[in-house]
């Protein structure tokens, strides 16, 4: 056995996320079976996957001995939420740094950033570059003032942020042999860094499983979105002390990134309502909308007919009160 590296981990979930079938889904779309893994009930400040990348981050940043956390995102980031909560859980401070100028409705994340007395500043650009430029800068200043932040990238994406899906894997495996699933075809999550994808198939190359990944990308080309992914877990992988990791550990789709990132797709808005209809749970406009457009895409099409799949729900639902006008029209009057 190869010895493999720890990373420290405070806890910020409540234990294991449930799993259990989506029947009447299932049917109303052709599938075999269709089971969801609820990250979206992570357990605080509305959840979502970016907790799991955060009881890493946190636990670095802690044994750092930093004060301060830094991030940023879009000003809908469900990741700047989330890392807004938990540094007021640990007793630090939180400043925010969000693309472009306006920050648009004080609604969904943002609304909750600021209920977090999270420090927000817009960088009047856009792009990842740019935005991570504004953190080192936010970091410097706060260095300046005597504080010790910690920087986290966009979507928490770091061999230790992703290490939280390796773990994640792990998880998943022990409840399917506790709960007897039956045999997973495919199992499915959005992309949009890809940190999540990345970590489930470090783990299902440390400890492999006859499981499909598959992604719906919510933001970049396929093309991109596979490298960016395959990087991000050949550097997980590799500070594991793993070789390996490659294109073909997963499969990545972008048919339904819709308009563009942040926009909803009309496929995406049918997903919304077919699992709050069929189900009465929620998945929001941004991510999990998407790769569940994407499940329903492949299923009607005939082409997972015979198969069954594990929907990886991460989170995100405060975003739907921000497309309100967009979610409400489509609805029918009695
Ligand atoms: C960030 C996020 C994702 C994408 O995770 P990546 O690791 O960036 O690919 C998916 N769903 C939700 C709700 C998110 O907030």
């Amino acid at each position: 056995m190869r010895r493999v590296k720890s990373f420290s981990r405070v806890s910020l979930l409540w234990g294991e996320t449930p799993i259990h079938p989506l029947p009447r889904f299932a049917e109303a779309i052709g599938l075999k079976s269709c089971w969801i893994k609820r990250d979206d009930l992570t357990g605080i400040a509305f959840g979502g996957n970016k907790l799991r990348k955060l009881e890493y981050l946190l636990g670095d940043a802690i044994s750092r001995g930093c004060d301060l956390l830094i991030t940023g995102g879009s000003p809908q980031s469900n990741h700047a939420r989330l890392t807004a909560a938990v540094a007021r859980k640990a007793g630090m401070d939180v400043w925010l740094c969000f693309s472009g100028r306006n920050p648009g409705e004080e609604q969904g994340n943002l609304l909750l950033d600021k209920l977090f007395g999270a420090s927000i500043r817009m960088t009047g650009k856009y792009g990842s570059e740019a935005l991570l430029a504004a953190m080192e800068e936010l970091a410097r200043e706060a260095e300046g003032e005597g504080r010790k932040p910690y920087v986290i990238p966009v979507g928490g994406s770091t061999p230790i942020g992703d290490y939280g899906y390796k773990r994640a894997w792990d998880e998943w495996r022990r409840q399917a042999d506790k709960l007897s699933l039956p045999p997973i075809d495919y199992l499915v999550v959005p992309v949009g860094t890809g940190g999540t994808l990345a970590g489930l198939a470090a783990g299902k190359r440390l400890s492999p499983a006859p499981v499909g990944l598959v992604g719906f990308s919510v933001w970049q080309k396929a093309s991109v979105a596979r490298a960016e992914t395959l990087r991000l877990e050949r550097s997980l992988l590799s500070q594991l002390g793993v070789d390996g990791g490659e294109e073909g550990d997963y499969l990545i789709f972008d048919e339904y990134i819709g308009p563009k990132y942040g926009v909803p797709s009309r496929e995406g808005m049918e997903a919304i309502r077919l699992l709050a209809w069929t189900e009465g749970i929620l998945v929001d406009p941004v991510y999990t909308a998407k790769a569940l457009a994407g499940v329903i895409g492949l299923a009607r099409r005939g082409d997972w007919k015979d198969k069954r799949v594990l929907f990886w729900h991460t989170g995100g639902t405060p975003a739907l009160f921000t497309h309100a006008k967009t979610l409400a029209d489509g609805v029918e009057r009695v």
